[in-house]
C-alpha cells in the first residue's frame, strides 16, 4: 500500500487493487424498490424500527461497548453516556412526537382562494445515504438513521472504516434487528463510498471533514441530491474575568479531553482574559491531575488516538506550537497522547492552523471580550462557541457579534443532549441540522397542498378581463 497525504495532513492508505463493487448498485435498487412499495411510509413501520433500534442498543450494550473499546479505548461510561444513551434518548423523543409531526400542518388560505384549505404535508424523500465518521461511530451512524426512519425513508448506512470493530458490528446488528428490506449497512472506505456516491439518492447525510464534504457535495450535485454536511472546525472557548474559574476549568477539561479530544464540538482553543489567565491555567492543571492522575497513561478512564496517522499528526502539532504547561508526553505504540495544555501559542502555530481534533488545548491570553470576538470572527464560522462568564452584557455581546453552529454559556458540548436544539454547523462547519424535530424535517419533503372546493366557480380570475373584475380582485387579494 502506498500512503497518500490528504489536505488535512492525514495519511491514508491507497489500495492497489480495485475491489468489485457491483453489488452497490443492486443494494440501492433493492432499497428503492422497498421504498416505492410503500413499506416505509406507515406510522407503524417507522415506530417498529425506532423500537427495534432501542432493543438493539439495550440488548447489545456489552458488544457495542467492547467494539468502542477496541476502536478507541473508549471507557464504558463514556460509550454509554455519549453514544448508546444518546441514540436511545433520540429514538424515544422521535417516537413521542412522531404522530404529531406526521399530521398535516394547516396554514391560512387567502380570501380570494376561498373556499379552500391549505396545509403542509411531510412526506419521505425516498432512499437516504448516511456516511458517518469514526470518533463516535455508534452515535454518528445511528442518530442520522433514526431521522431517516422517523421520516419514512429507506436508508443505507456507510460507517467509518477507521472504527472497524464498530463498523463490522453495526453491519451485523442492523441486519439482525432492523428491517433489511429498507435499512442496510454497506461497510468500506473510499472506494465503497465513491461507488455509493455515484448512485442516485434522495438525501445524503455526511459527517466528517470538510475536504470530503466537498467531494460529497460535488457528487450529490450530479443528481441534484440535497445534502446535510456535519463538518468540524476550530470551536473556540472564551473565559472572561467574570467567570467562575473553578467551574470553567473543570467543565473545559472534561469537554476537551474525554474521547481524547476527538470530538467535533470539543473546545479547540481557549481565549482567556489576561486578568485571570494564570489562575485559569493553574486550575486547569489541577483539574487534569484530579481527573486522570499523575500519569494519565495509567488511567482506565482515558481514551486513545484512533490510529497511528492521527497520532503522528497530533504529536507534530505539539512541536512548535508554544510552551507546554502540562502534558506533552506520547507513546506511538499505545496511541497515547497525554492531555496537553499549551500557552503563548502564536496565531500561525501549527495548532492554530487546523482543527486539532485531539487532546491538545492552546490557551491564549486576550485583553478584552472584543479582542476575543475579533479573533473568532477572523476564522471560519465554528461548529460551536463556548463562553464562560457571569456577566450578562458580555454574554449578549458575544452572542450578537459572532456566528457559530451552536453557542453554550458556562459549559461546553452538552447542548447535544437537548433534543429540541438543532445540531449542525454554519459556513465551513456545515450545512443543515438534525436531532429531534430537525432530524424529521431533514429527511422529509414539506409538500405544499391547497384544496379548493368546487361549489363556487366565479369567473373573476379568468379572461376576458374587465375593469369590474379588476376592481373586485384589487379588493379581495
Ligand atoms: P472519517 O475518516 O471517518 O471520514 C468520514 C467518512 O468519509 C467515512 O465514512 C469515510 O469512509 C468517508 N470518506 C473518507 N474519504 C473519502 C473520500 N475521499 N471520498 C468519499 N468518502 C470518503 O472521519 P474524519 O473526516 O476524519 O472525521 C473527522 C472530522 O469530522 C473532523 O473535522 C470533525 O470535526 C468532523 N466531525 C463532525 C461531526 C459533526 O457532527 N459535525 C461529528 C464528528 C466529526
Amino acid at each position: 500500500m502506498q500512503p497518500k497525504k490528504t489536505n488535512l495532513g492525514i495519511v491514508r492508505p491507497v489500495r492497489q487493487e480495485a475491489p468489485n463493487l457491483d453489488y452497490i448498485g443492486g443494494a440501492v435498487a433493492s432499497l428503492r424498490g422497498a421504498f416505492e412499495s410503500g413499506l416505509t411510509r406507515s406510522y407503524a413501520w417507522r415506530v417498529s424500527q425506532l423500537d427495534a433500534m432501542v432493543r438493539m442498543l439495550k440488548a447489545e450494550d456489552t458488544a457495542l461497548c467492547e467494539a468502542l473499546q477496541r476502536d478507541l479505548n473508549k471507557p464504558r461510561i463514556e460509550a454509554f453516556v455519549t453514544e448508546l444513551n444518546e441514540v436511545i434518548a433520540g429514538a424515544h423523543y422521535l417516537k413521542q412526537n412522531l404522530k404529531k409531526w406526521m399530521k398535516p400542518q394547516k396554514v391560512s388560505t387567502p380570501l380570494v382562494l376561498q373556499p379552500g384549505k391549505s396545509w403542509i404535508q411531510s412526506e419521505p424523500l425516498g432512499v437516504a445515504l448516511v456516511i458517518s465518521a469514526w470518533n463516535y461511530p455508534v452515535l454518528l451512524s445511528l442518530a442520522p438513521m433514526l431521522g431517516a426512519i422517523a421520516a419514512g425513508n429507506a436508508a443505507i448506512l456507510k460507517p467509518s472504516e477507521l472504527a472497524p470493530a464498530t463498523s463490522t458490528l453495526l453491519a451485523r446488528l442492523c441486519a439482525q434487528y432492523l428491517d433489511r428490506r429498507a435499512l442496510t449497512v454497506i461497510e468500506g472506505g473510499i472506494p465503497e463510498t465513491t461507488a455509493l456516491l455515484a448512485q442516485k439518492f434522495d438525501h445524503i447525510f455526511y459527517t466528517g471533514n470538510g475536504t470530503v464534504g466537498r467531494i460529497v457535495m460535488k457528487a450529490a450535485a450530479e443528481h441534484l441530491t440535497p445534502v446535510t454536511l456535519e463538518l468540524g472546525g476550530k470551536s473556540p472557548c472564551i473565559v472572561d474575568q467574570h467567570a467562575d474559574l473553578e467551574v470553567a476549568a473543570k467543565r473545559i477539561a472534561w469537554a476537551k479531553f474525554f474521547n481524547c479530544g476527538q470530538t467535533c464540538v470539543a473546545p479547540d482553543y481557549v481565549l482567556v482574559h489576561e486578568q485571570v489567565h494564570d489562575r485559569f491555567l493553574d486550575l486547569l492543571t489541577a483539574t487534569l491531575k484530579q481527573f486522570w492522575g499523575d500519569d494519565p497513561a495509567k488511567s482506565p478512564d482515558y481514551c486513545r488516538i484512533v490510529n497511528g496517522r492521527h497520532h503522528w499528526r497530533l504529536t507534530d502539532l505539539i512541536e512548535g506550537s508554544g510552551r507546554v504547561v502540562v502534558g506533552g508526553q506520547s507513546d506511538a505504540a499505545s496511541l497515547y497522547i497525554a492531555p496537553t495544555v499549551l500557552r503563548d501559542v502564536p496565531d500561525d502555530a501549527p495548532a492554530m492552523s487546523e482543527e486539532i481534533f485531539g487532546p491538545i488545548l492552546p490557551v491564549i491570553k486576550v485583553a478584552s471580550i472584543d479582542e476575543a470576538t475579533r479573533r473568532i470572527n477572523a476564522r471560519p464560522k465554528p461548529l460551536a462557541l463556548y463562553l464562560f462568564t457571569n456577566n450578562d452584557a458580555n454574554q449578549q455581546r458575544v452572542l450578537n457579534n459572532t456566528s457559530s453552529g451552536a453557542a453554550v454559556i458556562n459549559h461546553a458540548v452538552i447542548h447535544l443532549g437537548v433534543q429540541g436544539l438543532p445540531f449542525g454547523g454554519v459556513g465551513e462547519s456545515g450545512m443543515g441540522a438534525y436531532h429531534g424535530k430537525h432530524s424529521f424535517d431533514t429527511f422529509s419533503h414539506k409538500k405544499a397542498v391547497l384544496k379548493r372546493a368546487t361549489v363556487l366557480e366565479p369567473d373573476l380570475m379568468y379572461p376576458p378581463y374587465s375593469d369590474t373584475k379588476e376592481k373586485w380582485l384589487r379588493r379581495l387579494v
